[in-house]
């Protein structure tokens, strides 16, 4: 492993590294990155993958596996391990983490965990006054809501499934609740993803919500991500270089399905490739095992090509774009 990434070091031809016993620091163009040695450096624990809207960009609604919510043991032996590296996780990926019965009990025990940083996104459709009050107590560090809009018909197009002007409203009740009980926590942001039909709206989307949001909340802007292919080139701006690097996802990153497979990246959001099962094996077994390792031999080696879902796959971009994401908030 440690071998792997010194080559990786020089693949991306780092100026400035610092190692410490647990991380390795790099830089990629003129940015600083940051990674576990032995750990992912982001983890994602999709604890539903069921969801209650069918968002264009998003694969979720043709998911060919087997929807579940996930099962609050399993959870409990993800966060454990997690809990002991200093790592982001996020509790949400193909569906919508406020849909499993027991998120406010799983939220609770991640709370009490010790984990330094866990977020959860929503997509804010059944954002009731009494479940704000919940997440505002649960010891979140972040809190994400994805709105895309805030024009009706075209937050109704880009979002299928739920009335937009009731989930304009909830977001807007999310922040007077917070702001009425004086809160900074959970760091909360809007995110609006880059597609072309709202990109003329950015602008107004957040001068909208700097009249409401106070610091440290802010607007993020997302930039497209085609999930392997899945979405449509035609509604995204999405400039990649000819020269391919090795993707930075497959040294970062790691999702835990619902039913506990590991995969690797967004590519793999329908378990079209397994790194393993956490069920049978620990997050560190299986980010250092065979499934990992060969993949990122082949990226180091400039043979991306060679693996079947990487191929095509322009979103390795992402992780070298500074665009990948823009606080629209900022001065
Ligand atoms: S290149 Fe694409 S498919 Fe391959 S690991 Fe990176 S994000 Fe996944």
């Amino acid at each position: 492993m440690k071998r792997q990434q010194s080559r990786l070091l020089e693949t991306i031809q780092a100026s400035e590294v610092c190692e410490s016993d647990e991380r390795v620091r790099y830089r990629v163009g003129d940015r600083q990155q940051e990674f576990h040695k032995d750990f992912p450096l982001i983890l994602t624990i999709e604890t539903s993958s069921y969801c209650n809207l069918k968002c264009v960009a998003c694969p979720q609604k043709d998911l060919t596996r087997e929807r579940s919510f996930m099962d609050p043991e399993l959870f409990r032996k993800i966060v454990d391990e997690a809990a002991r590296y200093d790592v982001r996780t996020w509790l949400h990926y193909m569906g919508e983490p406020l849909l499993h019965p027991q998120i406010f009990e799983l939220l609770d025990y991640a709370k009490h965990s010790g984990l330094r940083h866990f977020g959860m996104s929503s997509n804010a459709r059944i954002l009731s006054e009494d479940r704000i009050e919940r997440i505002l107590d649960a010891g979140l560090t972040r809190f994400e809501l994805s709105l895309d809009s805030l024009e009706p018909s075209l937050l109704g197009s880009l979002r299928p499934g739920g009335d937009p002007e009731e989930i304009i409203e909830h977001v807007h009740d999310f922040f007077r609740i917070k702001s009425a009980r004086g809160q900074r926590h959970p760091i909360t942001s809007i995110s609006i993803r880059d597609l072309q039909e709202n990109s003329a709206e950015a602008e107004a989307f957040a001068d909208h919500w700097k009249d409401i949001l106070q610091e440290p909340d802010f607007v993020l802007s997302l930039s497209f991500e085609s999930w392997g292919g899945y979405a449509s080139r035609d509604h995204a701006m999405f400039e990649v270089p000819d020269e391919r690097r090795p993707c930075l996802k497959l040294w970062d990153t790691a999702i835990i399905l619902s039913d506990g497979s590991l995969v690797g990246c967004n590519s793999m959001y329908d378990a079209q490739k397994v790194m393993g099962d956490v069920n049978t094996a620990s997050i560190r077994e299986i980010y250092d095992g065979p499934a990992y390792r060969e993949m990122r031999e082949r990226h180091i080696e400039g043979r991306a090509c060679e693996i079947d879902l990487c191929r095509d796959c322009k979103d390795w971009y992402r992780e070298y774009d500074p665009k990948q994401y823009k606080n629209l908030t900022a001065d």
